[in-house]
């Protein structure tokens, strides 16, 4: 249930904090916001300033309360404020917060890394997913000495030139920008194919010599569309007769889906894995890393240039390894019945109130499509019914349940959220469905 906290009023009468703190925003940041989804113009409403959060909880600056399924788009597979990386975090800081300089605990991430996701030998620390990406892409065409990139449509790899790229009208030729700014020089190496489509990954490499086919291997920023039986073995061979190098974005799905990530969970090795998001806990940490024999070409072990000011920074690497502490067998079995239950009950409650969805879920991961059609790609994800993904959002977030606002985006369960917030969010579900359905 929302709430409002009378002690937390501090506005006009007939206004919000949250609105005053919005109009205040948009005169001094792009949109009002940091990044384009907080502003929830994808649902039609106006953003959530955040107060604080606890666990699967969230508070907003009119004290208004929610069960959080964003959760920082991620990286808080332990939720909000957990004790534990609070310790890390406070014991961390007390020793000083940057120094550029190696310290022995980004050695043991390392480590743990490496123990978890046995195809990364060695890695490169960065600090944003679009800086391990762009980072990744330039050594795989430094060692293959080509510069064609295979991508899939509706996968996001961040916001790096050359795959802000959206498929053409040859499906096999140049991508074009899919945002002003970005040169059609980045994009014209960039090939862009359609997700799970195996005949459209059999052409793009009869016609191109890959520095990389790049794919997030259970894409999540389409909304969550795993991968048909057999396509990510598809993707190992095709790189592997095409000579180009397997890049696996396990941005969202590394540490997420299962302890070594979305490889782990089908059995096929990438060349280059990308991470990000679980890795710093909630503070700004990603990587990227393969085998030794590849990662030696980085600098200074080799010529391929690459650096970072606050890379490895301690305090992400703190929260990294505190969060992956706390990440043993039983973590993913509770994670794995927590979303399995939430996907189950979110099935139920719109086929009671007779609207038509489809449930994508995984380990800690999951999307209500809008659609009476399985949705297999961004095609099929672009038809859903977006009015009715934004009705629901808004009857949700007015109910004390925050979803991601926009269809496009997946469900982020924690290890926070237990029997009574997935109940609380049911409950939620079925009203918000029965709203939806008398539009
Ligand atoms: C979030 C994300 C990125 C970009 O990471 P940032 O830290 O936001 O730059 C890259 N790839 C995938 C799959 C992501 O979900």
């Amino acid at each position: 249930m929302s709430r409002i906290r009378p002690d937390r009023i501090t506005t006009l009468p007939g206004t919000t904090r949250s609105a005053e703190l919005y109009e205040r925003a948009l005169a001094l940041l792009p949109g009002g916001v940091n990044s384009p989804v907080r502003a929830m113009r994808a649902i039609g409403r106006k953003p959530i300033f955040v107060e604080r959060g606890d666990g699967a909880t969230l508070w907003d600056a009119d004290g208004n309360r929610y069960v959080d399924y964003v959760c920082s788009w991620g990286p808080l597979i332990a939720g909000h404020a957990h004790p534990r990386v609070l310790a890390a975090l406070s014991e961390a800081a007390a020793r000083g917060t940057s120094f550029g300089a190696p310290t022995a605990e980004e050695v043991e991430l390392a480590a743990e890394v490496a123990r978890r996701v046995p195809s990364i030998e060695m890695l490169r620390m960065t600090s944003s997913g679009t800086e391990a990406t762009m980072s990744a892409v330039r050594l795989a065409r430094a060692v293959t000495g080509r510069e064609a990139l295979l991508k899939f449509a509706g996968a996001y790899h961040g916001h790096v030139d050359g795959l802000l790229a959206q498929a053409g009208s040859g499906l096999a030729a140049a991508a074009l920008p899919a945002s002003p700014g970005v040169p059609a020089a980045a994009t014209a190496a960039t090939v862009v194919i359609p997700w799970n489509d195996p005949d459209a990954l059999t052409a793009a490499c009869a016609a191109h010599r890959f520095a990389a086919i790049l794919a997030e291997p259970i894409p999540a920023n389409m909304g969550v569309v795993p991968p048909r039986e057999g396509f990510l073995q598809q993707l190992r061979a095709s790189a592997d007769g095409n000579g180009a190098l397997l890049v696996f974005d396990e941005v969202i799905t590394g540490f997420r889906v299962a302890r070594g990530g979305a490889q782990e969970r089908a059995g096929v090795t990438p060349d280059l894995t990308i991470l990000g998001k679980v890795i710093g806990g909630g503070l700004p940490a990603a990587a990227y890393g393969g085998s030794r024999a590849l990662m030696e070409h980085i600098a200074p072990a080799g010529d391929v240039y690459q650096a970072g000011t606050l890379s490895g920074n301690p305090l992400a690497v703190a929260a990294g390894r505190a969060t992956l502490e706390l990440l043993d067998a039983a973590a993913y079995d509770q994670l794995s019945a927590t979303t399995a239950a939430l996907a189950a009950g979110l099935a139920a409650a719109a086929a009671d109130a007779g609207v038509k969805v489809g449930v994508a879920a995984v380990c800690g991961l999951l999307t209500v499509h809008f659609n009476s059609e399985p949705v297999v790609d961004y095609a099929g994800a672009r038809g859903c019914d977006l009015d009715a993904y934004a009705a629901w959002c808004r009857a949700l977030l007015d109910r004390g349940v925050y979803p991601p606002p926009s269809q496009f985006e997946a469900w982020f369960p924690s290890l926070a959220h237990g029997e009574r917030e997935v109940e609380q969010t049911l409950a939620a579900a079925r009203d918000a469905f029965a709203e939806v359905a008398c539009r």
